[in-house]
């Protein structure tokens, strides 16, 4: 089956490579079709691609956009979008801007609890100001050493309960697949197995994503185990959804995956990429 890696983030979100290296990465790790990623943001497609195509590698523009559902944040992937698309691109213009409301109320919410400076902390671990995420604080304290890596930071600092968790309003799932749909893009619903939903929700998630023109889901993650593959292997199946395989690759000492290093999707599904070549 090709290597394909379709879901990764560079330094113009919260990836820690250039777009330029996570390519070269990716190829010298043996993937043959790459998809760039980055939340909420199309910066980094044209130097990934650029750098892609000097290699003799399938780029695939992408993009990985913050919606709510019910009480969850959800991702949805973006695959083969138009970047020059105006509502799509409008869209995530919109989102980069709350997001850095959002950020001076988390760093508010860490200041009251006695961390120093967090909003220049976070600063310095972005290679994009514009784009602030809840990594580049985790970082930030990991580094500071308030615990023990930027994983366990989430658990006791960012998570719902935390100081430095705010609830926000990200795009509708309805508007997110309309803008990817709209750009002539596939819409993948991103690593299902980690939203906190029930099976009624995850349901209704999926009849919505369907409705609003969504196409894919994610079976083969780097936030799945085997067991969570095997049963989104059986949703796709069950939905008529297309599959994607997708390390979500932040950097090489923070993602337990890297790139292009996933398995196999089960046989009986239709790859994503299966019209793309
Ligand atoms: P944000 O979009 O600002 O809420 O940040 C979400 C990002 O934080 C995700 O894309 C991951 O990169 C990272 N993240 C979220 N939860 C965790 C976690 N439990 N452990 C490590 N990284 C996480
Ligand atoms: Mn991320
Ligand atoms: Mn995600
Ligand atoms: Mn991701």
């Amino acid at each position: 089956m090709l290597n394909a890696d379709l879901h990764c983030h560079s330094t113009f979100s919260d990836g820690m490579l250039t777009p330029e290296l996570v390519v070269e990465r990716a190829w010298w790790r043996g993937v043959r079709m790459l998809a760039l990623t980055d939340h909420d943001e199309l910066g980094g497609l044209p130097a990934a691609r650029e750098r892609a195509m000097r290699l003799g590698m399938q780029f695939v523009d992408g993009v990985e956009i913050s919606a709510n559902w019910q009480e969850e944040t959800v991702h949805i992937v973006g695959l083969n979008i138009d970047p020059e698309h105006a509502p799509l691109a409008a869209g995530l213009a919109r989102i980069r801007a709350t997001r850095g409301e959002r950020a001076q109320r988390i760093a508010d919410g860490l200041a009251a609890a006695g961390v120093p400076d967090p909003l220049q902390g976070a600063l310095a671990q972005a290679g994009n100001p514009g784009l602030l995420s809840r990594a580049h604080f985790a970082r930030y304290l990991a580094a500071l050493g308030y615990a023990r890596d930027a994983k366990a930071v989430f658990e006791h600092w960012l998570t719902p309960g935390k100081p430095g968790y705010v609830p926000h309003e990200w795009a509708s799932v309805a508007e997110a697949v309309a803008w990817i749909a709209g750009s002539g893009g596939t819409a993948v619903i991103a690593h299902p197995g980690r939203y906190r939903l029930d099976e009624p929700a995850l349901q209704a998630l999926i009849r919505q994503f369907r409705e609003s023109g969504g196409t894919a889901i994610e079976v083969q993650s780097g936030a799945h185990s085997p067991e969570q593959a095997r049963r989104f292997a059986g949703i796709a199946s069950e939905h008529g959804l297309l599959a994607s395989r997708a390390s979500d690759f932040h950097g090489p000492r923070e993602s337990r995956m890297d790139l292009g290093d996933l398995p196999e999707l089960p046989p009986g599904l239709v790859p994503v990429w299966t019209n793309w070549t």
